[in-house]
């Protein structure tokens, strides 16, 4: 909660009036102290993601850049185009000859987190914007991120108003996932929160200090901290094209966060291997006094056979969690590049400043 937004409780005796006071100054020097920090006018890096978008495009970015010449005093437009396989290079190659638009080409497909990474690493502007560049994210949106910007706050994110318009496997998914991400951590990744956000360069800044090569970006935007206010929003239908996320992509966009963000699962696993490690050597007292008891008897080779599946699979699972957080380190270890830039088109701010 953004407490330089949120109203003071109420204190309803005298020592609590100027308890009340002393606080509302306290706020108030601080928001003094905020507002000389933010210019009235900042300049804005707006960072679009884009693969086989042209058509989208050439309708978002009309839009965009009256949108953002009507709010900002110097602005750029970074397109990162991730590999697209159609024609939308040239469209923006077209689009990099105007005042502001910038083009990096990427060397191939590297994923929206990574082309994000690329096109803040690029970003020059006192505030940067990220949204989508299939029109669901409503450049409408960028005067009400910067007024709260203004306000105090460091980032401004839209949080779908609801999930109706989504499946329901994506509706339960989501439910869980953040259930099983959230649990235990010291800072809450919000649901319904996407990229679509505006943030302070401090913000920027300390993103692109994190040296991690997974990156789950809504779980690096939790970590970072920083002031930050929710703006509900209906995102609209996909303008043109079919979304980048299937089913499957999406569960390994999950199985990615929860590993870089919970080491949960290898408790889990050891708790797991424990209670059955128990529950075996309980049975197996058992079976020794039925011996001693009763003497030998061959039955049971149902329950032997049931459980040596079981605990085998167990242990493949475990395994398999285990290498999950293996794969990973050795994907930090190589430490590769996020990204790689073929080519780069227009100018931004940082060209038109020197
Ligand atoms: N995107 C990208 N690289 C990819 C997949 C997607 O840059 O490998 C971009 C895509 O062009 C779009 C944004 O990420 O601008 C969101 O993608 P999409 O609309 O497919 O996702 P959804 O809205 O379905 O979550
Ligand atoms: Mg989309």
């Amino acid at each position: 909660m953004n407490h330089l937004l949120a109203p003071s409780p109420k204190q309803p005796d005298k020592a609590g009036d100027a308890f009340r006071r002393k606080r509302l100054q306290l706020a108030a020097s601080s928001d003094d102290v905020l507002r000389a920090r933010r210019v009235a006018t900042p300049s804005v890096s707006c960072v679009v993601p884009c693969r086989n978008e042209g058509e989208n495009l050439v309708e978002l970015l009309p839009l965009l850049i009256e949108t953002l010449s009507a709010c900002a005093a110097d602005w750029e437009i970074v397109l990162v185009d991730d590999g697209s396989t159609d024609r939308s290079v040239l469209t923006m190659a077209r689009w990099a000859r105007h005042r502001g638009v910038r083009v990096l080409q990427l060397s191939r497909n590297f994923g929206k987190e990574a082309a994000l990474t690329a096109g803040l690493t690029a970003a020059g502007g006192d505030v940067v914007v990220m949204m989508d560049a299939d029109l669901q994210h409503s450049p409408a949106l960028i005067p009400t991120f910067l007024q709260h910007w203004r306000a105090g706050a460091d980032v401004a994110y839209a949080v779908r108003e609801d999930r109706r318009d989504e499946s329901a496997f994506k509706r339960v998914g989501a439910r869980w996932f953040y259930r099983l991400l959230n649990g235990g951590e010291r800072f809450e990744v919000p649901a319904g929160a996407g990229d679509f956000r505006l943030m302070d360069r401090a913000v920027v800044d300390a993103l692109l200090a994190l040296p991690e090569r997974n990156r789950f970006m809504k779980g690096l935007y939790a970590w970072v901290g920083f002031e930050a206010v929710a703006v509900p929003y209906v995102p609209a239908e996909r303008a043109h094209g079919r979304s980048h996320f299937s089913p499957l992509r999406l569960i390994s966009l999950s199985i990615d966060g929860l590993t870089a963000f919970t080491t949960w699962p290898l408790r889990a696993v050891s708790i797991v291997g424990f209670t059955l490690a128990l529950m075996a050597f309980g049975y197996g007292g058992y079976l020794t006094w039925a011996y001693l008891v009763y003497g030998h008897d061959v039955s049971g080779w149902t329950t032997i056979v049931v459980s040596l599946m079981l605990f085998a699979g167990i242990q493949l699972i475990s395994l398999g969690v285990v290498g999950e957080y293996v794969g990973r380190i050795f994907e930090e270890v190589k430490a590769r590049p996020l990204f790689v830039i073929k080519r780069e088109l227009g100018q931004g701010l940082g060209e038109r400043q020197t």
